[in-house]
């Protein structure tokens, strides 16, 4: 395919030639959510990033099969080998069977992505699905000498790896570092070595999530099901391994180990990381008190917001950062990513109603190639997003009769800021489409439920009592609070 795409690969360090293996195929793959939460940004950004890539790779012709997988079993607190499983843990706490947890989590996640306009993958495999190809790579690795069987549990022998092959490609660790630096063993530990992950976790007698091995009752290790399910969806060798920075170590570091480990050689051929996003300078985190999830965003309702924010907005504000630069999320930021993107939909709605003229005064002519080169450049939405504003400037020029645009340029214009801006930025016109519903519905509620509180402090009982049933049969769950009343809608 002709095409000058190139793309970061965080294992060569630098951008590279798009070249697929097996044109017009590509291979994709993203490391999906662990769900045991509500989606938050930290999940927009991988999803939004890896849309465009979908999007803009499905532009240029190729058929991409795009994995993105479910992590349902063996993500443990701590990213570590040790403490309780997160959604066993969830499961616990709210007295759920576990795939109770998953299955509801993973509708609220598809819910959020669709308001994101993010598109579904082509394959979105669970973990927990996949245990006897992961049973199998754990044994191929076993074969091959790269781990060891410890009281049912199975580890990954890094130093013996590292003797054979590089531990730390990735990630550029060193791992006489890390030796130096992981705490030390205390000899009762089942492990040889301290940064030694496991394949295989041998299930505590309370643990719920278990599946027979050759080992013991247990579960795959966190790291095994990206490699295992990576193989059997794409092949032994793919394309494009995706993931947010945070993904990098260990996570995408023991994927290489237990590839090479099993097969030879890597799976993949790009390796590629979005980076974070912080909120007002600060790590997102519980602890702090600044995580905010995207129904949060999406309402309001969080103390640190000012207002709602549309679904839209968050993406456009995603986009109007390269992928590989940090994003910081403040309200000052989000209210002027609002302000743009209207400008632009605004722009976009008097082009279709411009009228053309018999030559055109402004030069709008080399804008598909602009946003073309952009894109091509490691995808710097950034960029083609300035371009849609330079052109959103002539656009406004022409409706307020400064300049004029011939038929053939209004035609092309058209097209390629339709292009741009909806098919390949994934950007959709709220506006058009009914407005921000989340927010107008939030608004309106409120309102309802304001009434009441009028009508309690007035003793008028029958039309607060009227309020309150009605929302409650609509499936609203109303609670009265000490200075009024919140609300949530049962689904
Ligand atoms: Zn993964």
């Amino acid at each position: 395919m002709e095409h000058p795409l190139s793309i970061y690969n965080t294992l060569t360090r630098k951008k590279e030639p798009f070249k697929p293996l097996h044109e017009p195929h590509v291979g994709m793959y993203v490391c999906g959510p662990t769900v045991y939460g509500d989606a938050h940004l930290g999940h927009a950004r991988p999803a939004i990033t890896f849309d465009l890539l979908f999007r803009y790779l499905t532009h240029l012709g190729y058929k991409v099969r795009y994995v993105r997988n479910i992590t349902d079993v063996g993500h443990l607190e701590h990213d570590a080998d040790d403490g309780e499983d997160k959604i066993a843990k969830k499961a616990r706490l709210e007295q759920l069977e576990p795939m109770e947890v998953v299955q509801y989590y993973l509708n609220r996640y598809h819910q959020a992505m669709d308001a994101l306009n993010v598109l579904p993958p082509s394959i979105e495999p669970h973990a927990s699905g996949h245990i006897i190809e992961q049973i199998e790579l754990v044994k191929k690795i076993l074969d091959n000498g790269y781990a060891y069987e410890s009281q049912g549990s199975v580890y990954f022998d890094v130093e013996k790896y590292n003797k054979d092959h590089k531990y730390g490609i990735l990630s550029g660790r060193n791992i006489e570092d890390m030796l130096n630096t992981t705490r030390a063993l205390d000899g009762q530990d089942e492990k040889h070595n301290a940064i030694d992950f496991a394949l295989w976790k041998c299930a505590q007698p309370e643990h719920i999530m278990r599946w027979p091995s050759p080992w013991s009752d247990g579960f795959p290790g966190w790291h095994c099901e990206c490699t295992a399910m990576g193989k059997k969806y794409l092949g032994e060798h793919f394309d494009i391994h995706g993931g947010g920075m945070d993904l990098i170590f260990p996570h995408h570091e023991c994927e290489i180990a237990q590839a090479v480990a099993s097969q030879g050689d890597d799976m993949v051929h790009y390796w590629m990381h979005n980076n974070m996003i912080t909120i007002n300078g600060q790590k997102m985190g519980k602890s702090l008190g600044n995580f905010i999830t995207l129904e949060q965003f999406f309402t309001g309702d969080h103390p640190m917001l000012r207002q709602a924010y549309s679904a839209m907005t968050i993406r456009f504000f995603i986009l109007q950062a390269h992928y590989r630069s940090t994003v910081d999320f403040s309200n000052e930021a989000l209210q002027a990513a609002e302000k743009g993107l209207s400008r632009l939909m605004e722009a976009y709605g008097h082009l279709m109603k411009l009228q053309p003229s018999a030559a055109s005064t402004v030069d709008t002519r080399g804008l598909r190639e602009k946003c073309y080169e952009a894109m091509n450049d490691d995808l710097n939405s950034p960029i083609v997003i300035s371009h849609l504003f330079d052109a959103s400037r002539a656009i406004n020029s022409i409706k307020d009769g400064k300049a004029t645009i011939s038929g053939e340029d209004l035609k092309e214009l058209r097209e390629v800021f339709h292009l741009f801006l909806f098919d390949i930025l994934g950007m959709k016109d709220e506006a058009s489409a009914g407005g921000n519903h989340y927010e107008a519905f939030g608004k309106a509620v409120d309102l309802l439920l304001s009434i009441r509180q009028q009508a309690k402090a007035n003793k008028d009982w029958a039309t607060s009592d009227k309020i309150r049933n009605e929302l409650t049969a609509m499936g609203f769950e109303i609670k009265d609070t000490k200075d009024g009343a919140e609300w949530k809608l049962n689904n």
